[in-house]
C-alpha cells in the first residue's frame, strides 16, 4: 500500500530527527497533506500508527494539516483554488496552470521528550 510506505519513510524521518534531538520519545507530530500531494488522509491515519509501532514514535499522536490546492493561471495570471479533480483555472478555464500549493507532505513539527 502507497500510504503504508510514505508513513514507514515518515517514521525514519522521525527517527533521524529524534536522534538528533537526543530525545527518547515522540509526543505528537504534525504533518501536512497536500490534497494535490496523493496521499489519502483515512489510509495514512491507518497505516502510520502500522508504521510506528516498535519505533520512536509508537504512540504519537498524529495531527495531520490539509493544504488545498491552489493554481495560479498561466492565461490570466490569477490565482484560485480549483474544484477537484479538475485543476483548471476557475477564472477563465484555461488548462494553462502551475500548481502551486496542495503537492505538499511533510513533517511539519514534532513534540518529543
Ligand atoms: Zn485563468
Amino acid at each position: 500500500m502507497h500510504e503504508l510506505s510514505l508513513a514507514m519513510a515518515l517514521v525514519e524521518q522521525i527517527e533521524e530527527v529524534v536522534r538528533q534531538e537526543k530525545a527518547t520519545r515522540v509526543l505528537e507530530l504534525q504533518v501536512v497533506i497536500g490534497a494535490y500531494s496523493g496521499v489519502e488522509l483515512e489510509p495514512f491515519e491507518f497505516c502510520f500508527p502500522l508504521a510506528a509501532e516498535g519505533s520512536v514514535a509508537e504512540g504519537a499522536k498524529l495531527r495531520i494539516e490539509k493544504v488545498p490546492v491552489r493554481i495560479r493561471c498561466g492565461e490570466c495570471g490569477k490565482e484560485s483554488v480549483p474544484e477537484l479533480p479538475s485543476v483548471a483555472c476557475t477564472l477563465c478555464g484555461s488548462w494553462g496552470v502551475e500548481i502551486i500549493a496542495g503537492k505538499e507532505f511533510l513533517l511539519r513539527s514534532l513534540e518529543v521528550s
